[in-house]
């Protein structure tokens, strides 16, 4: 059904790495209204959040959409998605809206999945938004300052990338609050926890054995091939153990938005969308990024990579041409292990030191400029190497410039 002006009303779900791609190219051409329908005002950027934890800034894992969408022609509806309605092809939002469509664009990212371990909800911190990131950033300093002294053990679950981001950026920044907080400096007791026998389990074996030798060189226990039986406010229990701590964060399990399970879609093994070699699950809907079953699904360059695909593709049906198909592209993988260093996978090219990390703060810059302008992208790229400047909710450590951004 098309709009009152005869433009294909594209109506694009999700404001994240695929969705605002797709959006924003999208409404670059004159025959196409967009909408991008999100269920929050920034657009987020995950892998800033590990140093946001950290000790960085919020403003570098997050960027107001209103500020990417400016002058695009895409309209912006801050709302959640909840039900489709093939029928009459409409999207249903949580306020009761009903949006017709002539095309949709679904990108709506994975959502934490705790396997319904016993306790991990409630004792767990996360990672994967500002809010959360934040929230464990405080409770690092509430514990430090609440016992004096480091907690016995900090344990990070999960040996995929943010896990090890996280684990590597953790010696340094404690260290930087026990003296912030003029407490004496004891030995650090950090546990990285992996139910696969090896880091990386999907990645090469000489990737994951640069990565375990950098941690075990920051002082990184290792649990490999042990599972989470389940969590309290005190203790993990872990394969036979039961490990001592407060501090309690799990990297470890991703599921699809329950959106596609909720709404019918054909779902593989892994609970992704099935789709075709359009990305398309059916006719007139695309899924893409997190949610597609893609081969490199669960990566923000494949989500990018997926947004300019599908909008491309609708753009040439619009002019009444054909597109070639769909051809998965493997991502550069960086991840970087404390300060100074990261690991490359660059195809069939492996390497790791201090280019690894060069290259990860030139693919954030990039990163940003896929969404924005230069100038903005460079603004904001600088941004997301300051340190936190705002004060500690508990101490009042020094806060310099003030971060007033809401979400
Ligand atoms: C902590 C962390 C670190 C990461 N680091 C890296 C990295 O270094 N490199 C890399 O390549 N990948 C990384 N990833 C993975 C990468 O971020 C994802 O693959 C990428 O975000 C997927 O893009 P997407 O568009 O599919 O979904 P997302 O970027 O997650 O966007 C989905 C958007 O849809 C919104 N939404 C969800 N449901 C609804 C609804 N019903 N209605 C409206 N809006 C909705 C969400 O709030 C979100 O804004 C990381 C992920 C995490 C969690």
């Amino acid at each position: 059904m098309s709009t009152s002006t005869n433009k294909q009303h594209v109506v694009v779900v999700g404001g994240g790495f695929g969705g605002t791609k797709a959006a924003l190219m999208l409404a670059a051409h004159d025959d196409i209204h967009v909408t991008l329908v999100s269920n929050h005002t920034h657009f987020r950027y995950y892998p800033g959040l590990y140093h946001t934890a950290t000790g960085g800034t919020r403003a570098g894992a997050r960027i107001r959409l209103d500020n990417i969408l400016a002058n695009s022609g895409v309209h912006l509806v801050r709302a959640t998605a909840t039900k489709l309605d093939r029928e009459h092809t409409q999207l249903i939002t949580d306020d009761g809206k009903k949006m017709d469509f002539d095309q949709l664009v679904l990108a709506l990212g994975n959502v934490t999945n705790y396997f319904g371990i016993p306790g991990l909800q409630e004792h767990a911190y996360g990672i994967k938004s500002t809010e959360e990131a934040e929230r464990f950033k405080i409770h690092l300093h509430q514990q430090l300052l609440e016992t004096g002294a480091p907690d016995l053990n900090y344990v990070i679950v999960g040996g995929g990338p943010t896990g090890i981001e996280l684990a590597g950026a953790l010696p340094a920044y404690l260290r930087h609050i026990i003296k912030k907080h003029g407490l004496p400096q004891r030995r650090l007791h950090i546990t990285l926890v992996e139910g696969a026998a090896r880091l990386l389990p999907r990645a090469p074996e000489d990737i994951s054995q640069a990565i375990t030798k950098r941690l075990r060189s920051l002082g990184i226990k290792l649990l490999l091939g042990v599972t989470v039986q389940g969590a309290t406010a005190d203790e993990l229990m872990a394969g036979d153990m039961t490990l001592k701590s407060h501090t309690i964060v799990w990297t470890a399990g991703v599921a699809n938005n329950p959106f596609f399970k909720e709404n019918d879609f054909k779902l593989s093994d892994r609970g992704k969308v099935e789709v075709d070699e359009y990305l398309q699950a059916e006719p007139g809907i695309f899924v893409l990024g997190d949610n597609a079953n893609t081969p490199y699904s669960g990566l923000a360059q494949t989500a990018l990579y997926d947004g300019e695909f599908v909008a491309e593709h609708i753009i040439r049906l619009a002019e009444g041409k054909t597109s070639a198909p769909y051809k998965p592209k493997q991502p550069i993988s960086v991840i970087p292990v404390g300060k100074g260093w990261a690991s490359v996978e660059w195809g069939r090219h492996h390497f790791s030191g201090f280019i690894g990390w060069i290259l990860r703060s030139l693919a954030d810059l990039i990163g940003f400029h896929d969404l924005e302008t230069w100038p903005n992208a460079g603004e904001q790229w600088l941004e997301s190497m300051e340190e936190e400047t705002l004060k500690c909710p508990h101490c009042g450590i020094p806060s310099g410039k003030k971060n007033t951004a809401q979400n």
